[in-house]
């Protein structure tokens, strides 16, 4: 799709004029496609005004909110790469991101002001800051909505011009800014239609983040191509979530793993009328079957479908279609249009594997990134010259083409030359009804061997759980190898933004 993407994904807004684009999930405020169409316009020109380039690095450092995406396209129709910021960034944090990308624009929220002020001045090169609403005094974008600029005349190649640079979660290392083209996420938001529709009139909730490629593509993207209404949320509170999806009568929930588990476990559900969803879709880390089984049980809908995908590949590479009847249990879903896939031996990356054999995912499509920004190097490593990508996941494909996820190479813990997949024990760990949440790391014991351990979340009601019935559970079900060999009680299993168990944090706590 050779597109800029505020024409892929608002070509249509102004004829859906007074249909509902966006919805604040709290207080019902919403904005309409015409709005959304105008309002970008007038601030892309507004942008231009102030002095933006093409080529220009615009930080848009916010929650989600219903400006979120007005933002994004105005800077993108001025001509800006777009670096989205967890809104919970430190201003040391954010320095960094400012530094690493460049920045030389930054969009923020007034709550968060003081926080973009000191992080623009521990990075320097930054030009203007502008806030989103005026409730702090400084310069708003509600002022410069009403500027009577001429839209600027943009010429934007979709190829090899970088729409928006996201950073990696930073799950297994430092993020790094991802450098994604216009046409690289146009074709994937088109590769993504023809497994999840999406119709006009449909209401999807937004409460996974807008600046994680996540949230970004399946909450504001993909639905706002569609004709779509996103009701939003800031963040996740399981209370307001569920409010959202009864008040709002939501048809359909893009999440993540921990929201599952709340979803199929959490007594609160009972208490709401979540009958308007029509389906729910998990990605961004390991589902497991039983888990998600449980889910669509307990809520009345169709299996919980997944996708994969990650930054780096704009997001998406794998999908289980909508109206797919015949989907075994567990697959993250089928690859999606266009694009080429190899399971390759951890070994020997030139060893192809066959069928029902785990090796890394290697991809090749439109989708994959142009590069990580500044660090050809790594860009290198993950990159061969003839285009494929090494995912850095295990993996393996049935016979009718369906993946299935293992778990990260990285994360596989090694056990006397056997592998053991963290996300295999952590999703039987959440089979035992005295057990909440759990994660698995490997750790090192006395005789130097790696061995999985366990932290552990009990249930309210499970306070006597002990770390002896924690493991004798897991043996039971085990092989020998696989075995949890120790046991930490935690009140809460850390996580980013994007739902994935950051357990770098835990190893130092095993
Ligand atoms: P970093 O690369 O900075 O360490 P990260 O890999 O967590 O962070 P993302 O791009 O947000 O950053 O996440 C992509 C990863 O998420 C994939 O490589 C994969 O490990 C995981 N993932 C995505 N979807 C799924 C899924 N359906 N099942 C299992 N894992 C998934
Ligand atoms: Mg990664």
């Amino acid at each position: 799709v050779e597109e800029p993407i505020h024409e892929a994904v608002l070509g249509r807004a102004a004829e859906r004029g007074d249909m509902p684009a966006l919805v604040d999930g709290v207080d019902g405020t919403t904005l309409s496609y015409g709005q959304l169409d105008r309002f970008h316009r007038r601030l892309a020109a507004a942008f231009a005004d102030a002095g933006l380039r093409k080529g220009d690095v615009l930080a848009l450092h916010s929650p989600n909110t219903i400006a979120f995406p007005t933002v994004f396209y105005g800077a993108t129709r001025a001509g800006a790469s777009v670096t989205t910021v967890h809104p919970l960034a430190t201003a040391e944090e954010f320095a960094k991101q400012l530094r690493d990308s460049a920045t030389s624009w930054i969009v923020t929220v007034s709550p968060l002001l003081e926080t973009a002020l000191r992080a623009a001045q521990l990075a320097g090169g930054v030009r203007e800051i502008f806030v989103c609403d005026s409730a702090s005094g400084h310069r708003s974008l509600v002022d410069l909505l009403g500027s009577a600029a001429p839209e600027p005349r943009i010429d934007i190649d979709p190829v090899t011009d970088v729409a928006a640079l996201p950073y990696s979660s930073g799950t297994t290392g430092i993020p790094k800014g991802v450098m994604l083209t216009h046409r690289s996420i146009a074709t994937n938001l088109a590769q993504l239609a023809r497994s999840v529709p999406m119709d006009e009139g449909e209401r999807i909730l937004a409460v996974l983040p807008f600046f994680h490629i996540y949230g970004l593509t399946a909450l504001m993207n993909a639905p706002l191509r569609q004709g779509a209404t996103v009701v939003v949320l800031p963040r996740f509170d399981l209370d307001t979530f569920l409010t959202a999806i009864e008040r709002h009568r939501i048809t359909g929930l893009f999440v993540a793993p921990p929201i599952v588990l709340a979803l199929a476990k959490h007594p609160a559900v009972a208490g709401y009328d979540l009958s308007s969803l029509k389906y729910v879709i998990s990605s961004a880390a390991p589902l497991d079957a039983q888990l998600a089984a449980a889910c669509a049980e307990r809520l009345g809908l169709p299996p919980i479908g997944q996708g994969y995908g990650m930054t780096e590949l704009s997001p998406c590479t794998h999908l289980v279609p909508l109206d797919a009847a015949d989907a075994p249990p567990g697959t993250v879903g089928r690859l999606v249009a266009g694009t080429e896939m190899r399971i390759v031996s951890l070994d020997d990356p030139d060893e192809e594997l066959g069928v029902g054999e785990a090796g890394e995912i290697v991809i090749r499509g439109p989708q994959v990134m142009k590069g990580y920004l500044g660090r050809p190097d790594a860009t290198a490593e993950m990159i061969e010259p003839d285009g494929w990508l090494h995912t850095g996941d295990v993996g393996y494909v049935d016979a009718d083409g369906w993946l299935f996820v293992v778990d990260r190479v990285k994360e596989l813990i090694k056990y006397k030359g056997f592998q053991v997949a963290p996300a295999e024990l952590e999703a039987l760990l959440l089979t035992h009804p005295g057990i909440a949440d759990a994660a698995v790391v490997g750790v090192y014991n006395e005789d130097n061997n790696e061995v999985p351990h366990a932290h552990v979340v009990r249930q309210r009601s499970a306070t006597e759980l002990s770390e002896g019935e924690v493991m004798m559970y897991v043996a039971e079900r085990v092989a020998p190898y696989k075995r949890v060999r120790g046991v930490t009680f935690v009140d809460v299993v850390p996580r980013a933004a994007s739902g994935k168990i950051l357990r770098r944090e835990l190893r130092g706590r095993s």
